[in-house]
């Protein structure tokens, strides 16, 4: 008997699994829409062309080696990925009061601000702080919280499935409900998997009700540059709170905006009421950093510091007219239009408006579970048992052949 013999098989994370089963299938017109990754039109990976250029440029670097970074990472990779989510001009950042602690990517960022809160907030050690997370949401953020210790992890109101819209109401409701300094984790723009974010009237509205109730407020980071192809539109979220005097935690991924999905490429900003107040924060953070993966990894936090400070690098990335983020929204904001006119053209019963209304990498197309069973079974497109599809997965080749599967789904 072995000493696993005990061990009970876990169940398979499901968008990978749904991405081997689609590795599998012979078919030749197969399509993989389940996984969150940008695909360029020939359905291929994407190294950012700015991405490339700095690889160049840190291979020629004799100065740079592989010495440890610091506990908290790469000071100057910390300072520009927080200046990228509040803003260049930003009134906490000049009163000092901003830190952040380089993570690997937007899940150790969640992690860590999830271990410093269950420690240090609301009372010492305190799992029982409640932490919102939206329904539906990642599925990641439940685990992430639950793991960090909280043991109530519960949804609040977010997505009308009727209307295909945000339940504002429903959300203002469980805000309105929620035990004072419960934790709530917000999508900062590009809801995934809904698509759909709060307009800034919306915001301004749950964060009065978050100021009033004293809530947390933990954003979550994945997809700035992706809603809009504008860094600072899609920041506006995070910037806001900021100006209504919120102490906040917002967890930032490099994943997608910069395609460095494998190198994990994350910061966890932290906005506090001083200066004191910060270093007090990362003096712990340093100490749960420390046990858990002691320092991290340098050559995604290069690539996106040397990016972010030299001026004409940050222009190629993004702030031109035709930048590599730009080039990678526009092309989600393509396949919207083509899938929503190509379903309208087949005459594919229901509204398809929400295909473009909704905003960032994904949209939640209202397919139930049976049909999205019957896409993978019958017509070998692959997505999310929730009927979110990965707008990059479409390419003008396949889109006729999704277009038409979701018809013969549908009808
Ligand atoms: N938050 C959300 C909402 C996400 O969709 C993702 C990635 N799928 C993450 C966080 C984590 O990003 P990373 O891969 O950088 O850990």
């Amino acid at each position: 008997m072995s000493l696993f013999g005990e061990v009970p098989q876990a169940t398979p994370v499901a968008v990978f699994k749904l991405s081997n089963d689609f590795k599998e299938d012979p078919n030749p017109m197969k399509v993989n829409l389940g996984v969150g990754a940008y695909r360029t039109d020939e359905g291929q990976p994407w190294v950012l062309p700015v991405v490339k250029k700095v690889e160049k440029i840190i291979v020629a670097d004799n100065s740079l080696n592989h010495e440890y970074l610091p506990i908290l990472g790469l000071p100057e990779f910390r300072s520009s990925a927080s200046k990228i989510a509040l803003g260049e001009d930003s009134p906490a950042i000049q009163e000092n009061r901003v830190g952040a602690v380089q993570c690997l990517g937007g899940t150790g960022a969640l992690k860590m601000g999830a271990e410093f809160l269950r420690r240090w907030y609301n009372g010492n050690d305190n799992m029982k702080t409640p932490v919102y997370v939206s329904a539906p949401t990642w599925e990641n953020h439940n685990a992430v919280f639950a793991n960090a210790g909280f043991e109530d992890v519960r949804p609040y109101k977010y997505w009308d499935a009727e209307k295909r819209g945000l339940d504002l109401g429903g959300f203002l409701g469980d805000l309105e409900t929620a035990p004072k300094h419960s934790i709530f984790v917000l999508h900062a723009c590009a809801h995934n998997p809904t698509g759909t974010d709060p307009t800034h009237v919306e915001w301004m509205q749950v964060a009065e009700v978050m100021k009033r109730r004293k809530l947390f407020v933990f954003f979550d980071s994945a997809y700035q540059g992706f809603a809009s192809g504008c860094l600072d539109k899609d920041a506006w979220a995070v910037r806001y709170f900021v100006t209504q005097g919120f102490e906040m935690f917002c967890a930032q991924s490099f994943s997608k905006n910069f395609g460095l999905y494998n190198e994990r490429v994350g910061n966890l900003t932290i906005v506090a009421r001083d200066a004191d107040n910060v270093r007090r924060v990362l003096s712990q953070m340093e100490k749960i950093v420390r046990v858990t993966w002691s320092n991290p990894p340098s050559q995604g936090a290069r690539l996106v510091a040397i990016t972010l400070n030299t001026a004409e690098l940050l222009a190629e990335w993004w702030g031109r007219t035709q930048d590599n983020v730009k080039t990678m929204a526009d092309r989600v904001l393509l396949m919207r239009a083509s899938l929503q006119a190509k379903l309208q053209a087949l005459g594919t019963p229901g509204t398809w408006d929400h295909i473009t209304q909704q905003i960032g990498m994904f949209s939640f197309t209202g397919l139930n579970p049976k049909q999205v069973e019957y896409m993978i079974k019958e017509r070998s497109v692959y997505l999310m048992a929730s009927g979110r599809i990965n707008m990059c997965g479409l390419t003008t080749k396949n889109i006729d052949y999704v277009a038409e599967s979701i018809h013969e789904t549908v009808v």
